[in-house]
């Protein structure tokens, strides 16, 4: 399985990784995630994009392309889903050219696709567990699958979730011409049931 999940922040690109993961094992290769752990180690280059990342801005392609291709060299990415990358043109030629170089062609470039006004509402209540990840909402006071601490991510407030918002229309959603160009795209209601976005991105993959 060697596959990128498109689609605005907060469509549940996450959540379906994390699901497909799960369930058929490939890495999960979450570029938001991997720019969350190197600021929360005060890493230089957690040190660069923190600025970025709470303006809701992009981090350079540059710094991203090279943390991808060192990524995908592990062992552990002969399988991949790709969450959060590319996120720019440039993002996505570089990727082909590195699956190229490792002969790993993409299968598919699924969008989940949601509306604008129903992310901003998603993400302004969203949830996080310090401990396990789970994403939950303000409903929940401590994680309902451990019991821990739930916060709320700095770039989940209204003003920095329309940025992201400006920046993803203005800068990844010519992606999804790019993929329909290249035949992989399959695009996904993403505003339903997460069990039923699942099982129509399974139909899609043909899993
Ligand atoms: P979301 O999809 O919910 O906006 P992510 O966790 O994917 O969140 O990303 C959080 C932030 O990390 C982005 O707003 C951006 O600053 C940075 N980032 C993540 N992936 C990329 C990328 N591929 N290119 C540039 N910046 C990125
Ligand atoms: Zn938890």
């Amino acid at each position: 399985m060697n596959i990128v999940l498109l689609g605005a922040p907060g469509a549940g690109k996450g959540t379906q990784a994390a699901r497909l993961v799960q369930e058929f094992g490939a890495a999960h290769i979450s570029t938001g995630d991997m720019l969350r752990a190197a600021v929360a180690a005060g890493t230089p280059l957690g040190q660069k994009a923190k600025s970025y990342m709470d303006a809701g801005e992009l981090v350079p392609d540059d710094v991203i392309i090279g943390l991808v291709k060192e990524r995908l060299q592990e062992p552990d990415a002969k399988n991949f889903i790709l969450d959060g990358f590319p996120r720019t043109t440039a993002q996505a030629v570089a990727l082909d050219a590195e699956l190229n170089n490792i002969e790993r062609p993409l299968e598919a470039a699924l969008l989940i696709d949601v509306d604008f006004e129903v992310i901003v509402k998603r993400l302004t209540s969203r949830r996080l567990c310090r401990s396990c990840g789970y994403i939950g909402s303000v409903a929940d006071e401590v994680c309902p699958t451990c019991g821990g601490e739930m916060y709320q991510r700095d770039d989940d407030n209204e003003e920095t979730v329309r940025t992201r918002l400006d920046v993803y229309e203005k800068s990844t959603a010519p992606l999804v011409d790019y993929y329909r160009g290249c035949e992989l795209l399959v695009t996904i209601d993403g505003d339903r049931d997460p069990d039923v976005v699942y099982a129509d991105v399974k139909k899609a993959l043909n899993l």
